[in-house]
C-alpha cells in the first residue's frame, strides 16, 4: 500500500513531551510530522491540565487575599463572580494564546501537523483516522511516541452523569456547586479544591492513604492541611468512597474506612458534583504498540532506556506513558533528549532529579531525596530547616506558616533533597534542583549571597541552620 504520508520522524501526540520532541527535530534538520487527535497542540498540560488549572487557581488566590486583606486594614466588597469572564480569561486569553503559539511555532519549523489517532500498523508505519474519518497511511524511519495518560475513572462511579467529574471536567467550570466533594487529595485533587472553594463551593475531600498528598514528606504537607482546616475544607484521610449513586436530589456517596474494619470519619451525604482525582493512567496500551513490536507493560507503560529507547531500537518513547513522574517538565526534558538521539547526537539522561510541585495555597515543592524515602531507605541524612515566621519578608505578606527544609548527606554534606511549603514554592525550589545537580555542599549554599528581604533567604537560612553558622534565627 502507497503512504499518503512519508517523513523522517514522526511525533504521535503533541502534549509538551511530543511538540518539544518535534520542534528540536525540526531544529536539527529533521523532516517531521507531528500527530494530534485533537484540535489543537499541547496536549493535557497546556489545554486540560498544568496551564488552565494555573489561571483558575490565580483567580481562587485572588479572592483568598481580598478577603484576608481585613486583616491589615483593607476591606472588599464580596467578591462578584462573573464565571463566563472567567472562563474566557482561561480558555483564550491563555490557553488559546498559547495553542496558537504552537502552530505558529510548528509552521515555522515546517513541522508538518496531521489531525487523527494513530495507531502502528508496522514497524514502520501509522495508521492515523482523522476526525472526518478520513484515514491515512504515514511511513517513517523513526519515531517518538509521545501519547500521554489520561484520569483513571473508578468503576463504581456512575460516569455517565456530568456531575461525575475527571479533571478535565472540573477545568470546564460548568457551575459552582454549592457541595463539592473530591475524592483524591493528591496535587490535583487539592489544586481543584482550592479553587472550587476560592470561588465559593463547600469542599470535601477524602483520601485513602494517611495524608495528603503522599509522597510529600509529612511535615511539608501540614501548613497546608492546617490552613484548608481555616478554610472550612473538610479532609478525611484513611477514607475511601463505597457507593456512588445519582439522583435528582444530587450525587449520593457511602463511604467506607481504608482499613479493614475500620469506620469511616465521614457519614454518607449527597453532593451537587464529585471530582474523581485518584491518579492517571499512561495510554501505551491504546496504540497497538505490539504491530510494532513495542513492549508495554500490563499497566500501559512503556519502558525505554537512559536514551529514550524502547526496545525496538528506532522507535522512542517520552512522557508519562514512560513513567513516574507524570510531570510536563520531565516530558520535556525527555522530548529534547529523544530529537537529539534521533538525530544522532551521543546523548542521555542526566538529570539527577525532577521537582514536584503542588500549587496549592500555600505551595508545596519537593525535589530529590525526601526525608521519608531516607529513613526507608537507611540513608543517613541531616535536616537544615528554616522556619518562615522568621522571615521578616514572609512575616510582611501575612505567610509565616511556611519553612524550607534542605537534606544533606551526613557525611559529605552534599544536598541530596529538600522541600519548601509557602507561597511560591513552586518558583524557589528550583534553587534547590540547581544545586543538587552542581553536588552542591550545605557551605556553599550558605555561602551564596541571597537577595534580602526575599523569600529565597530561607535556601541560605536553612543550609547556615544545618551548618551551625547560624543558631538563633533572627
Ligand atoms: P500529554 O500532555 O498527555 O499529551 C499527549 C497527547 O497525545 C495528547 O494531546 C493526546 O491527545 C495525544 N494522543 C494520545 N494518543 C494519541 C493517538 N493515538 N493519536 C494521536 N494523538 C494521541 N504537570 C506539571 O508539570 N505541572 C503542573 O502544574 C501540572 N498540572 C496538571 C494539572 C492537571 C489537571 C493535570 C491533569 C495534569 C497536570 N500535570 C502537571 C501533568 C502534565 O499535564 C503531564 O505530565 C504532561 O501533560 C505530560 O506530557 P506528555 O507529553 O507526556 O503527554
Amino acid at each position: 500500500r502507497k503512504a499518503d504520508i512519508e517523513c523522517r520522524l514522526v511525533v504521535l501526540g503533541s502534549g509538551p513531551g511530543g511538540y518539544t520532541a518535534a520542534f528540536r527535530a525540526a531544529d536539527l534538520g529533521l523532516d517531521t510530522v507531528l500527530v494530534e487527535r485533537y484540535a489543537t497542540l499541547g496536549g493535557v498540560c497546556l489545554n486540560v491540565g498544568c496551564i488552565p488549572s494555573k489561571a483558575l487557581l490565580h483567580a481562587a488566590a485572588l479572592i483568598e487575599e481580598a478577603a484576608h486583606s481585613a486583616d491589615i486594614g483593607i476591606a472588599f466588597d464580596k467578591p462578584k463572580l462573573d464565571l463566563d469572564k472567567l472562563r474566557d480569561f482561561k480558555q483564550n486569553k491563555v490557553v488559546g494564546q498559547f495553542t496558537k503559539g504552537l502552530s505558529g511555532m510548528a509552521k515555522q519549523r515546517k513541522v508538518r501537523t496531521v489531525q487523527g489517532v494513530g495507531r502502528f500498523v508496522s514497524p514502520n508505519e501509522l495508521e492515523i483516522v482523522g476526525d472526518d474519518g478520513k484515514t491515512q497511511l504515514l511511513r517513517f524511519e523513526q519515531c517518538i511516541i509521545a501519547a500521554g495518560s489520561q484520569a483513571v475513572k473508578l468503576p463504581n462511579f456512575p460516569w455517565d452523569d456530568p456531575r461525575i467529574m475527571d479533571s478535565t471536567d472540573a477545568l470546564e467550570l460548568q457551575d459552582i456547586p454549592a457541595k463539592l466533594l473530591v475524592v483524591g487529595g493528591g496535587i490535583i485533587g487539592l489544586e481543584m479544591a482550592t479553587v472550587y472553594k476560592g470561588l465559593g463551593s463547600e469542599v470535601t475531600v477524602v483520601e485513602f492513604m494517611d495524608q495528603l498528598m503522599p509522597g510529600a514528606d509529612k511535615d511539608l504537607v501540614k501548613p497546608l492541611a492546617d490552613r484548608l482546616k481555616k478554610q472550612g475544607v473538610a479532609v478525611h484521610l484513611k477514607t475511601k468512597a463505597a457507593k456512588v449513586e445519582a439522583s435528582k436530589k444530587g450525587i449520593a456517596v457511602s463511604f467506607e474506612a481504608a482499613e479493614d474494619g475500620g469506620t469511616p470519619g465521614i457519614e454518607s451525604g449527597t453532593w451537587d458534583r464529585v471530582l474523581v482525582a485518584v491518579g492517571r493512567a499512561p495510554n501505551g496500551n491504546k496504540i497497538d504498540a505490539d504491530k510494532a513490536g513495542v513492549q508495554v507493560t500490563d499497566r500501559g507503560f512503556i519502558p525505554v532506556d537512559r536514551q529514550m529507547r524502547t526496545n525496538v531500537p528506532h522507535i522512542f518513547a517520552i512522557g508519562d506513558l514512560v513513567g513516574q513522574p507524570m510531570l510536563a517538565h520531565k516530558a520535556t526534558h525527555e522530548g529534547k533528549l529523544a530529537a537529539e538521539v534521533a538525530a544522532g547526537e551521543k546523548r542521555e539522561w542526566v538529570a539527577r532529579v525532577v521537582p514536584s510541585v503542588a500549587y496549592t495555597d500555600p505551595e508545596i515543592a519537593w525535589v530529590g531525596v525526601t526525608e521519608t524515602e531516607a529513613k526507608a531507605k537507611g540513608l543517613h541524612v541531616g535536616v537544615g530547616k528554616f522556619p518562615w515566621a522568621a522571615s521578616a519578608r514572609a512575616v510582611g505578606i501575612g505567610r509565616g506558616e511556611g519553612f524550607t527544609k534542605l537534606i544533606f548527606d551526613e557525611k559529605t554534606h552534599r544536598i541530596v533533597g529538600g522541600g519548601i511549603v509557602g507561597v511560591h514554592a513552586g518558583d524557589l525550589i528550583s534553587e534547590l534542583a540547581l544545586a543538587i545537580e552542581m553536588g552542591a555542599e550545605a557551605g556553599d549554599i550558605g555561602a551564596t549571597i541571597h537577595p534580602h528581604p526575599t523569600l529565597s533567604e530561607s535556601i541560605g537560612m536553612a543550609a547556615e541552620v544545618y551548618e551551625g553558622t547560624i543558631t538563633d534565627l533572627y
